[in-house]
């Protein structure tokens, strides 16, 4: 029997000879079914029309990009360091090709999500690697596909390896993580971010939803304590959820000043 992956947002359900009925990620009105319906795919199929693309970032930072685009469309990025690779967020195709350039590489040591609509099929690749996956105990009701690799965390800061620090910033998600690396940007650092942090059209800023398809705004209060948050770590880039979204340099600038604009607008109604 084939597991069953969502073609909206690339969440996986367990096997089952047919696909579940509704797909509670898409559902939920931080996303959306399409006017079309909800459709399924199965890994095989996914295989069969798609591969994985990849760019090196920066030394030691990888993307990997699925192509033609699928569902969200966010891309993982691939950590090396000292203490082995880690993968930050995920995407639902793991077809041969990646197995083979990872293991090149050293396999994986650790996969790091920052929130549910990265979930995917992250139980395959943690199987595939033999390594857990560190999700946020705050958003477990997220979690279609139980797995004993899945290992939930608690709290404001996770250290996976030395100078790889997963954030807690909530928001979009109430256990919404960023990832902080001390050597990322030349040792200035560097903040994987995921949707909590999301990079925008200008470079120069982040936004900060709850839902980003959507488009629904968090409250002033929720964008303060993520900027109070991130300006106790040092960075000065941003890697955000899709591909060409990064913060080059002037991150933890444009984090304040990116929540500074938002908090004024969203306490600038008037009655
Ligand atoms: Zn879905
Ligand atoms: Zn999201």
């Amino acid at each position: 029997m084939p597991i069953h992956i969502c073609s909206t947002c690339g969440t996986s359900y367990p096997d089952s000879p047919e696909p579940p009925a509704h797909c509670r990620i898409c559902e939920d009105e931080r996303q959306f079914v399409p006017a079309s319906g909800q459709a399924w795919t199965t890994p095989e199929k996914l295989a069969s029309g798609r591969v994985n693309a990849w760019r090196l970032l920066e030394t030691d930072l990888f993307e990997i990009h699925t192509q033609p685009q699928f569902a969200i469309g966010q891309r993982a990025l691939l950590l090396r360091t000292a203490q082995g690779n880690i993968l930050w967020d995920c995407i639902a195709l793991l077809d041969d090709a990646t197995e083979a350039l990872i293991r090149g590489l050293g396999g994986l040591s650790a996969i790091a999500i920052s929130h549910p609509h990265y979930y995917t099929c992250m139980q395959d690749w943690a199987r595939r690697f033999d390594c857990p996956v560190h999700l946020h105990a705050a958003d477990s009701e997220w979690i279609m596909r139980p797995d004993p690799a899945l290992r939930q965390w608690h709290g404001e800061t996770l250290e996976i390896v030395q100078g790889v620090t997963l954030l807690r910033l909530g928001g979009h998600f109430p256990g919404g993580t960023v990832l902080h690396w001390a050597a990322g940007a030349e040792e200035r650092g560097a903040i994987l971010s995921g949707d909590i942090l999301q990079v925008a059209a200008d470079l120069n800023r982040v936004a900060f939803l709850w839902s980003y398809p959507n488009m629904m705004p968090l409250s002033a209060a929720t964008v303060r304590r993520i900027a109070d948050t991130m300006a106790a770590w040092k960075f000065d880039r941003i890697y955000g959820a899709f591909p060409g979204r990064q913060v080059t340099s002037g991150g933890a600038r444009a984090v304040e000043q990116s929540a500074g604009r938002f908090i004024e607008l969203l306490k600038s109604y008037q009655a």
